[in-house]
C-alpha cells in the first residue's frame, strides 16, 4: 500500500488506543465506513496498556464536570462490556484510608463529593472494619467503594481490536499521520506509509500527541503536558499483604500513591505523578523504591523497601499544567522527581 494515491474514507480515526478503538467501533456499528491509523506496530502500546487497570467509581472529580458524569455513566458500561467480551476483571472494591483523626474531615468531604457525583453505594467504615477487610492495613477510618474494580487493560485493547475489525473497521498499524489539510467538504490526511487519505470526518484520538495532531489541522491552541506515573512492584511473597485496592486521600495532582492488587494477583504501589519534558521518556531518573516504601508505610507498615522492585511506568496526557510543571526548568531533574511524590 506504500505510496498509493489518495483514497477516500468516511471517518478516519487517528490513534489506536482505547479511545480511538472505542470511537472506531461505535461508529462502524452505526454503519459508518471507518479507517483507524496507528503509528506503532501494535495497538494500545501507549497509555492504554501503561496504566493501573482500575475501573474508577467517580469519587474525586468535580461535580457536574465531564470527568465526573462520564466516569459514573461509563463505569457500568465498561463492566458490561468486559463481561460480554470475556475480558478478565473483578469488582473488588476499594478503600480510601484516613490515616489519622485529622484526616477524617477531608474523608467526609470526599464522601459528600462522591455522593454529589451520583456514586451512591459508598459507606464510611472504622478501623476495625478496615482490619476485617485488609488485616495488614492501618487507618483511623476509610471510605469503602464497592463498585471500584480492576481489569486487564491489555486484554481489553485486544478485545476492542477484535470487535472493531468484526464491525468492519479497517485498522492500519505502522501508519503515522504527518500532515493534515482542511478543505471545504473533506479533510486530507497524509501518512508516512499510506500516502494521502481524504476523509469526511477525522477523530483525533492521538493521546499524548493529540495537541500535535490538532496543530497539524490548524488548531494550535492546545497543549498536552506529559505527566509520568511510576510504579513499584511488591515481591510475590508479600503480595498477599493487601487484598484489593487501598488508597490514601487524594494528592494535589494524582490520586495519591496507592496499592493496586491487579486482576492477575500482582501487587503494585503507585503511580506517582510528576510532569516531565518528553512524551516518550518512560525510564530516565526513575524514583527509587525507598521513596515508594516511605509512602506505603502509612497504609501498610509491613511492607519495606526490601519487598519492592521497580515496576512499569506510564505517561498521562494532561491538558493542564497543574502545579509542578513550571518548576521543571528550574529544578535539577532529581529534585523534580522527589518534589512531586504525591
Ligand atoms: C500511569 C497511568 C495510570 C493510569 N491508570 C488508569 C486507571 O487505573 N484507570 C483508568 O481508567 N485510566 C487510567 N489511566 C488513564 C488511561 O490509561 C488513559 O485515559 C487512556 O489509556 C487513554 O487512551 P487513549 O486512547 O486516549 O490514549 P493512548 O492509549 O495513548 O492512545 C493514543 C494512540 O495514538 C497513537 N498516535 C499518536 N500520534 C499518532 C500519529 N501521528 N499517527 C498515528 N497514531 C498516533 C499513539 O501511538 C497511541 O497508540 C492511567 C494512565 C496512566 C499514564
Amino acid at each position: 500500500m506504500a505510496g498509493s494515491a489518495s483514497m477516500e474514507i468516511e471517518v478516519l480515526v487517528i490513534g489506536g488506543g482505547a479511545v480511538g478503538l472505542s470511537c472506531a467501533y461505535e461508529l462502524a456499528r452505526r454503519g459508518r465506513q471507518v479507517m483507524l491509523l496507528e503509528r506503532h506496530e501494535r495497538l494500545g502500546e501507549e497509555a492504554s496498556t501503561h496504566n493501573s487497570g482500575v475501573i474508577h467509581a467517580g469519587i474525586p472529580y468535580e461535580p457536574g464536570s465531564n470527568k465526573a458524569v462520564l466516569c459514573v455513566h461509563g463505569r457500568e458500561l465498561l463492566y458490561r462490556r468486559l463481561y460480554a467480551w470475556d475480558v478478565p476483571h473483578r469488582r473488588c472494591g476499594k478503600i480510601i484510608v484516613a490515616s489519622a483523626p485529622d484526616e477524617i474531615t477531608r474523608l467526609e468531604a470526599l464522601f459528600d463529593n462522591a455522593r454529589r457525583n451520583g456514586v451512591d453505594d459508598l459507606s464510611l467504615i472504622d478501623g476495625a472494619a478496615i482490619r476485617a477487610r485488609e488485616p495488614h492495613v492501618v487507618g483511623t477510618a476509610a471510605m469503602l467503594s464497592p463498585s471500584t474494580g480492576v481489569f486487564d487493560a491489555g486484554a481489553f485493547v485486544r478485545a476492542l481490536e477484535t470487535q472493531a475489525l468484526a464491525a468492519g473497521v479497517t485498522i492500519v498499524p505502522r501508519a503515522a499521520v504527518t500532515a493534515i489539510e482542511r478543505h471545504d467538504e473533506a479533510v486530507g490526511v497524509s501518512t508516512d506509509m499510506l500516502g494521502s487519505i481524504s476523509a469526511r470526518a477525522v477523530v483525533n484520538a492521538a493521546g499524548l500527541f493529540a495537541d500535535e495532531i490538532a496543530a497539524m489541522s490548524g488548531e494550535s491552541g492546545h497543549h498536552i503536558y506529559p505527566c509520568r506515573g511510576e510504579y513499584a512492584a511488591v515481591i510475590p511473597s508479600k503480595a498477599d499483604l493487601v487484598n484489593t485496592l487501598v488508597y490514601p486521600l487524594p494528592g494535589k495532582i494524582g490520586l495519591g500513591v496507592h496499592f493496586t492488587r491487579t486482576v492477575h494477583g500482582e501487587l503494585w504501589l503507585g503511580p506517582d505523578a510528576h510532569y516531565i519534558e518528553s512524551k516518550t521518556d518512560y525510564e530516565s531518573n526513575r524514583r527509587p523504591v525507598e521513596e515508594f516504601a516511605e509512602a506505603a508505610r502509612r497504609l501498610c507498615p509491613a511492607i519495606t523497601a526490601d519487598d519492592l522492585r521497580l515496576g512499569p511506568s506510564g505517561i498521562r496526557a494532561s491538558a493542564t499544567a497543574r502545579t509542578n510543571r513550571s518548576r521543571i526548568s528550574t529544578l535539577t531533574r532529581s529534585a523534580t522527581t522527589r518534589a512531586s511524590f504525591i
